[in-house]
């Protein structure tokens, strides 16, 4: 097969023989657009292929690999619908049928040269194979493989199969080889037991066996996990050889002050964790840290800590929420606490007057805000402080790993950035921990606030549900207060409106409740939609107790804190995801009295069913959190998707936990050693890890 000459890796996917500008848009279409990209783009996986036999040699009763021209064909709708075949090589015949295998006779027709791959058996006498793999060949370009082997089957697509990705892969390969330096050091490389980098990849495309292409997956996988530790590693150690954040000041007066502020005692769990964030503060190292605890765990007076230090060293702090409805009550609560003291506390949101935004964005600027309050509004590029010295992120996430990035750059103080904390109710899963969020440090509040009772789940059916809303009634006639959750605002038109039916969404369910088992009770509604005064005063006359029940989307799903409610209803629970239902349950159990949470929902899959019945059992958040990735694996999960990080093409968890951890060892000792990575060896790995991860870390300011 004569190779392109010098086929260079930057050069254009049609410079491959046999692809050619013809095709090139197909491969294009699978992100191929050079020879480099073909290289990269590796085999999910191997399939075994026995040695092609002639027909005559070929033994009944093995697995084997036989290639021939069709002579004859033939279609059956008699008993079982097949397509049959005749298949003939120099030394002998082969019938072949497929059943259910009509599809295959506009291919398979006489004159094709086709390969068949399967079990043999005897049928009248002759050779026979039943539901073969079939392969159609080009003789001219797919020569016999002499041994059985491993072929590489390719990520592919309608227009470009795994067959014609390997050949183009085949003719590449060796000139493509010949041109991939190692980024890694041989000696490191040996201790590890890792294959060179070019073996690797030969041994992934082409493995002679089972275990080169275990090595090659090893090595490639090791890369990729060492590339982000190093990428993750780099940049904290860039910040902090770098970057100064203002070292805020922390007396035993100071800390006197703010607890004025602060309603209740702290738990051990939240002075400890307050006692953590204290110290990071007086640093002038950027803090970095997350903050996890259980919903209604009390993150919120943690933050409110690290920005009254901000306000004490006269600098200025932002808390930065997911929705609007926890941003007002954040502004609303903060606000509250600080009645009488001369701590400034403002708010930005989209939902926001124009003269208000104005004003806000004024006053940040000018420094004449403490502390500001917003949704992502507050990442815009309008948005500047005189001087930002803390800046928390709740519910962290709802956002991906670029905010926290984006709000680093808010300070006009020449030459600082703010501490960062983020907090979430989510616990991050040890690999994601480990991974994106490598350069965290992390602190948990354990369990919850004294005092507090347990909330009651219970799962029923939609035919208890006029039960169920006659007790809520009860409840509220002994003046306690009930959240309505809906899965939507507006009906679904295509969803069926049987009788017994209730409607999932949030006006119909209003009109429902009002007519029937709450009538005369003070209903109100609160979604998204809603303009912000309505919301507002809304949330303001709940919080008042001068509403009994809220009817509600998931809105309220995270953070909302009213403690006299103790009653959360759930319609149509099973549309609603493990990680959802856990924080709108939250919403309740903040009182002195004892919470119900209901979930009426009618489970139609077992996943669902099994998702429903693990929030009955459990109340911890931890735990629901490995069952949840038990039940949707973690590809779902939060983080992983939105985090703005390309997945893994290799390795994968919880398989490649041990690597992981060797990458991750190997990166911080690399990074002491070598802490800008600008050593001249290190040329090639500093380029692949800005191309891998450059823009996702944020390693533009490192390079
Ligand atoms: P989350 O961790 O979910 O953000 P919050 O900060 O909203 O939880 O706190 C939940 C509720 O618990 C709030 O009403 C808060 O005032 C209250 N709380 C927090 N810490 C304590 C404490 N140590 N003692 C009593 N109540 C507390
Ligand atoms: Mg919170």
């Amino acid at each position: 097969m004569p190779d392109a000459p010098s086929l260079d890796l930057r050069a254009p996917i049609d410079a491959v023989p046999g692809v050619g500008p013809r095709r090139a848009a197909a491969f294009h279409a699978l992100h191929i657009t050079t020879v480099a990209d073909l290289v990269r783009h590796l085999p999910m996986r191997h399939e075994f292929e026995a040695a092609e036999s002639r027909i005559a040699d070929t033994p009944v009763g093995v697995v084997a690999s036989v290639r021939g021209e069709v002579s004859a064909t033939r279609v059956s709708l008699r008993g079982k619908r097949r397509f049959e075949a005749v298949l003939m090589d120099h030394t002998g015949r082969l019938d072949v049928v497929w059943f259910n295998g009509l599809y295959l006779r506009e291919r398979v027709q006489p004159g094709v040269v086709i390969r068949v791959q399967g079990k043999t058996g005897r049928f009248k006498g002759g050779l026979q194979m039943v539901n073969p793999r079939v392969e159609f060949l080009d003789a001219s370009r797919d020569p016999a493989p002499g041994e059985e082997r491993l072929r590489p089957v390719y990520p592919a697509s309608e227009e470009v199969n795994s067959r014609e990705i390997e050949r183009a892969v085949a003719r590449a390969l060796p000139q493509a080889l010949a041109q991939i330096d190692d980024h890694l050091p041989d000696e490191f490389r040996r201790q590890r037991e890792l294959p060179p980098l070019r073996d690797a990849y030969r041994m992934m495309h082409a493995p002679a066996n089972e275990s080169e292409a275990l090595a090659a997956r090893r090595r490639l996988a090791y890369d990729e996990l060492l590339l982000l530790q190093l990428g993750v590693q780099l940049k904290r150690s860039h910040q902090r050889r770098t970057q100064r954040a203002p070292a805020l000041r922390w007396s035993p007066e100071i800390d006197r002050h703010i607890r004025e502020r602060i309603p209740f005692t702290l738990t051990p769990s939240q002075e400890q964790v307050v006692r953590e964030v204290a110290h990071d503060l007086q640093q002038n190292t950027p803090a970095n840290r997350l903050i996890q605890g259980d919903v209604g765990a009390g993150k919120t007076v943690v933050a409110l800590y690290a920005m009254l230090m901000a306000a004490a060293s006269k600098r200025q702090a932002a808390i930065m929420a997911p929705t609007e409805i926890l941003a007002e009550q954040h502004h609303a609560s903060i606000a509250r606490m600080l009645e009488g003291s001369s701590v400034r506390v403002a708010m930005l949101t989209g939902g926001a007057s124009t003269a208000e935004r104005a004003d806000a964005l004024r006053r940040a600027a000018a420094g004449e805000v403490d502390i500001l309050v917003g949704t992502h509004a507050l990442l815009t590029g309008e948005v500047r402080f005189r001087s930002l010295a803390v800046a928390v992120i709740d519910e962290q996430h709802r956002f991906g790993v670029h905010q926290r990035a984006a709000l680093r750059e808010k300070s006009d103080e020449p030459g600082t950035t703010p501490h960062v904390l983020v907090m979430t109710a989510t616990p991050i899963p040890r690999t994601l921990s480990l991974t994106i969020f490598g350069d965290l440090d992390v602190s948990t509040i354990k369990g919850l606030p004294p005092g507090r009772i347990p909330v009651t789940t219970r799962l029923v059916g939609p035919d208890k549900r006029e039960e169920v809303y006659a007790y809520v009634r009860e409840r509220i006639e002994r003046g306690e207060q009930a959240y309505i959750v809906v899965p939507a605002i507006e009906a679904d038109s295509d969803a069926p409106e049987g009788p017994g039916r209730a409607p999932a969404d949030l006006r119909s369910t209003m009109k429902r409740l009002e007519e029937g088992p709450l009538a005369g009770k003070r209903l109100a509604a609160l979604h998204g939609r809603l303009k912000r005064e309505t919301r507002e005063n809304v949330m303001e006359r709940f919080r008042l107790g001068k509403i009994d029940a809220l009817v509600a989307t998931t809105v309220i799903e995270v953070g909302v804190d009213i403690p006299n409610a103790s009653v959360m209803i759930v319609e149509h629970a099973e549309r609603f995801g493990l990680a959802q239902l856990h924080q709108l349950r939250g919403r309740v159990g903040r009182g002195a009295r004892r919470s119900l949470c209901v979930l009426i929902g009618e489970p139609a899959t077992e996943d669902a069913e099994a998702r429903l019945q693990a929030l009955a059992k459990a109340t911890d958040g931890f735990v629901l959190a490995e069952k949840d990735l038990e039940l949707r694996g973690p590809g779902e999960l939060f983080g992983a998707r939105q985090s703005g990080l390309a997945p893994f093409r290799v390795a994968a968890f919880p398989r490649d936990m041990d690597l992981l951890l060797m990458a991750r060892r190997d990166a911080g000792a690399w990074i002491e050693r070598s802490p800008a990575l600008d050593r001249d060896d290190e040329r090639l790995l500093r380029a692949r890890l800005l191309r891998a991860h450059g823009q996702a870390v944020g390693l533009g300011d490192v390079a």
